[in-house]
């Protein structure tokens, strides 16, 4: 569990360092240069909207509906700053309430595209959050029992804390802030993607422009956000198309592109599970398919350098950048082992076509399967320097494996 939240951590470290530059740059270009963010939103007053706009159209046209939503609540953020804007007078009352559960509800739901049908729904809720926000959530603030019973135990402790909040916040939208924290902390460890990153910073951009009375902040808040929607959109478009579907492990493309960039010397491995025809035959596609992903989860975590790319069907290569076979040997040889030696839990329950309704189910038995893999390693050499030679090579190699009985590495004889 612990481990699991850490890996989450670093994960989210890892697709969050361009929007969070991003974002710090905005940070400093308010705080050092003020003047030139007041005066370019002054001469430009419609560059944010175009920004929304752009990002919602990019968001749009690859189907991240949340993210479309997101930017709609962008304009909502800073449409009362214009009076001329229609509505802007309604937006102040239970705005902070209404950003807020928004975020939330987009940070718990899925993207569900733009059929007639999720249009509905998403608009319904869209309008039930609005007016609780605006007029529900408000009546608890007067409302005495829920006062004394709910607001004031639960949040009175932030309230002595930190004073000031009283000139921001009511009691209801701090204890909706306090819950919504909960709820982006566990969604973006638990589901970490770029959507949800987005989601995540524009939660706490706007809990930090909300406590700064200024324009300014909040147009160049929602300008920066506004870019890392599009930005999420683009990026995570181009990971799908890097990543293998199945096993979530870099596919074949990722491996011609990784090969534009290797130098003169690297290492090639060719791996394929051994029988798994047979193994699909008597287990199934689907139990197959976890199969491979487990084999892919194992090949991805080869020590010594190398990155495991899925080729096609059972077959999967590992590249080792400026390594020799003798180098990568042994590291082959104990990822061969680890998948050998797992243990492979099949959760076996007869099932009959027609089960006779009289006959109790028996239990889920577990049934203990092993895999097993074969490999094949080549390296750049002189008269091998193109990289399809060099597959050539790992795969004469990878034939012999399987020659000399299965579960075994060879290298090529170059
Ligand atoms: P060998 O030890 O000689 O490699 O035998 P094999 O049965 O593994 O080799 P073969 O190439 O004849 O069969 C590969 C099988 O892999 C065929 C197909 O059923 C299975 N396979 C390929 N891609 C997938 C996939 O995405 N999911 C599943 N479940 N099976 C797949
Ligand atoms: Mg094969
Ligand atoms: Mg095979």
């Amino acid at each position: 569990m612990f481990a699991f939240a850490l890996q989450g951590i670093f994960r989210f470290l890892n697709l969050a360092l361009i929007p969070l530059i991003l974002l710090s740059v905005a940070g400093l270009l308010y705080y050092f240069q003020p003047l030139l963010v007041s005066h370019t939103f002054q001469r430009l007053p419609w560059l944010p909207h175009i920004a929304i706009g752009f990002a919602c159209a990019i968001a749009w046209q690859f189907g991240r509906s949340r993210l479309v939503y997101l930017g709609l609540i962008l304009f909502a953020v800073i449409a009362p700053i214009n009076p001329h804007w229609p509505f802007s007078e309604y937006m102040l009352q239970g705005h902070v309430s209404f950003v807020i559960l928004t975020i939330c509800w987009l940070m718990l739901s899925k993207d569900k595209g733009f059929s007639p049908n999720s249009l509905i729904v998403s608009g319904s809720i869209l309008a039930a959050l609005a007016l609780t926000s605006a007029y529900l959530l408000p009546l608890t603030n007067t409302h005495t029992l829920v006062q004394h019973w709910l607001l004031t135990p639960s949040t009175a402790w932030l309230f002595r804390l930190w004073p000031a909040l009283y000139q921001w916040l009511t009691a209801s939208e701090l204890l909706l802030i306090l819950l919504s924290s909960v709820i982006a902390l566990f969604s973006s460890i638990w589901r970490v993607n770029h959507s949800q990153i987005a989601l995540l910073l524009a939660w706490l951009s706007y809990l930090f422009v909300m406590t700064h009375t200024g324009n300014d902040v909040k147009v160049l808040m929602v300008t920066t956000l506004a870019i890392i929607i599009a930005f999420s959109v683009i990026k995570d478009s181009f990971t799908m198309a890097f990543k293998d579907e199945l096993t979530g492990i870099p596919s074949r493309r990722a491996l011609m592109q990784k090969v534009e960039t290797l130098g003169r010397k690297f290492t090639l491995v060719m791996s394929d599970i051994d029988h798994f025809k047979k193994f699909n035959d008597s287990y199934g596609h689907d139990v197959g398919d976890e199969v491979l992903k487990l084999v892919a989860s194992k090949l991805s975590k080869v020590t010594g350098g190398g990155k495991a790319f899925r080729f096609g069907g059972e077959e999967f290569v590992m590249l080792f950048p400026g390594q020799t076979p003798e180098q990568v040997l042994p590291h082959i040889e104990a990822i061969r082992m680890l998948i050998a030696d797992y243990d492979i839990a099949l959760r076996t329950q007869p099932r009959p076509a027609k089960a006779p309704k009289s006959k109790p189910r028996l239990p889920a038995k577990d049934k203990i399967v092993k895999v097993t893999t074969s490999f094949g390693i080549a390296q750049r050499t002189k008269t091998h320097s193109e990289f399809e030679d060099v597959m050539k090579q790992a795969d004469i190699a990878l034939y012999s494996a399987k020659k000399a009985g299965r579960n075994c590495v060879k290298v090529a004889k170059q």
